[in-house]
């Protein structure tokens, strides 16, 4: 695969055009929702004349579609913003292009973000980019196929609950969940704005913390960002690093499981102690998250009533039917279901048993991860239970898909960093990743550490 420096100091209008003609033959994997040719050649030919310079001068990357940007519409990949233009480009957007960074498309995502295949996209699924029969992961999986393909060296995703980490492991390439409030949301889509992160996805993990290092950073925009902490570094020597029992359980394929240790060994290889700890919590995760995340949806969803924002039905007679046509028609079925989970667990008589109930258990959470963080300065772990499941194989039984974020989750509900890292293949070819959470801000750390094992 290629590595942003292959793309540095070369034609910028070249580095363009070769990627739209990748991106345009492997149009089968369905990874884009649409291509920003027109603007990508203009910021191309001012890179070669100069006028734009900076660390990506020449670099081309793909966003997610729930991102704003310009040169083409921002979907959510839902029919209720089929047609949105935007007015204004997210920070992190800018913030990339002020080096000199080129996107040349936007990528598919499950509608709004919700879901773990991309086969909640209202504009249909990714394909996978090692098994064509395969999901792609979600919800970033246009991201994780494009850079997997090597389409483009890195490109961009949201991670709620496991959004970058899952399709990367699904794929085989980095993944990057940052701290929460490491990069700026402005100008990304909100889905559930108290685990919403911005991140990367990229070939090797140089590439995604030269890519960090570019977005990270205090926005006035966004209130929840904070000041710049990340700094690129060099890994330590003797980590003590836990490797959560509770994730290596029978239920887990055993491909994963054996990647798992032998990345392990890479581990103890290089110098680092790694013990097995226990995370009794754990197992209530995925309940805490569905029960919050659909929450912060029902609520962030609310804005989308056709008159203010969004899709409007034709033909409604009155105001009440005008919303529920609209809404009707521009929300896929994953979305409808979190918009109605999250208003009855808010609901008056429900918020003390469910809300409140899975807020406090979250705090529980948040003690466990600092007390291990008290021994360990990493936690590791398999990032799913199993490789890549096959097309429609889930999509019937919401909770199984549900199943699939057992891992991702309880770091997004902490607000902790956590990479995936692609680690082996399974015994039929699928990729495998393994994460690694750390403690918060401590994100260079954990990308140095994954570089340390690459080299080695
Ligand atoms: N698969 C998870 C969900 O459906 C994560 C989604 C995300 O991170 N955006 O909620």
């Amino acid at each position: 695969m290629t590595k942003i420096s292959d793309y540095i100091s070369k034609n910028a209008r070249q580095n363009v055009v070769e990627a739209i003609k990748r991106a345009n033959d492997n149009n089968e994997y369905h990874a884009l929702l649409s291509l920003t040719e027109e603007r990508a050649l203009e910021r191309a030919d001012a890179v070669d004349r100069g006028e734009i310079t900076g660390r990506l001068a020449g670099v081309p990357f793909v966003v997610k579609d729930n991102f704003l940007a310009f040169g083409a519409p921002t979907t959510a990949a839902s029919r209720m913003l089929e047609n949105f233009k935007a007015p204004l480009q997210a920070t992190a957007v800018e913030k990339l292009e002020a080096e000199g960074a080129i996107c040349i498309g936007k990528a598919n995502l499950d509608a709004f973000a919700h879901g773990g295949s991309t086969e909640n996209s209202a504009f249909g699924p990714t394909l996978n980019a090692y098994d064509k029969t395969k999901v792609a992961g979600g919800s970033s999986g246009g991201s994780a196929v494009v850079t997997a393909l090597d389409i483009v060296p890195f490109a961009l995703g949201s991670d709620t609950g496991g959004s970058i980490r899952q399709p990367a492991s699904f794929n085989g390439v980095i993944g990057v969940k940052p701290t929460y409030g490491t990069v700026s949301r402005y100008g990304v889509v909100a889905m559930a704005s108290s685990t919403d992160t911005i991140g990367c996805f990229a070939t090797d993990a140089e590439d995604a913390e030269l890519i960090m290092d570019i977005m990270a950073g205090k926005d006035d925009k966004d209130m929840t960002t904070l000041p710049d902490f990340f700094k690129p570094a060099e890994a330590k020597s003797g980590l003590k690093i836990g490797l959560i029992k509770d994730t290596m359980t029978d239920d887990v394929d055993p491909d994963v499981k054996q990647v798992t240790l032998d990345y392990v060994e890479l581990l103890k290889a290089a110098g680092h102690t790694v013990d097995e700890v226990e995370m009794p919590i754990a197992k209530y995760a995925l309940a805490i998250y569905y029960i919050v995340v659909p929450a912060e949806v029902s609520s962030n969803l609310a804005r989308y009533d056709g008159i203010r924002y969004g899709h409007r039905a034709e033909g409604a007679s009155t105001l009440a039917e005008l919303y529920g046509k609209s809404r009707d028609e521009g929300f896929v079925t994953e979305n409808k279901r979190r918009i109605m989970i999250g208003s009855y667990v808010l609901s008056s008589g429900f918020f003390d048993a469910y809300y409140l109930q899975a807020q406090k258990v979250r705090t529980l959470l948040v003690n466990e991860f600092n007390k291990l963080f008290e021994d360990y300065d990493v936690l590791i772990g398999p990032t799913t239970p199993t490789p890549a499941f096959g097309l429609g194989e889930n999509v019937a039984d919401p909770i199984k898909m549900y199943l699939a974020d057992i891992m991702t989750v309880p770091a997004s509900l902490a607000g902790l960093p956590a990479i995936s890292v692609p680690a082996g293949k399974s015994t039929s070819g699928l990729p495998i990743g393994v994460q690694l959470v750390g403690p918060r801000r401590s994100d260079a750390e954990l990308l140095a550490l994954a570089k340390s094992v690459e080299k080695a």
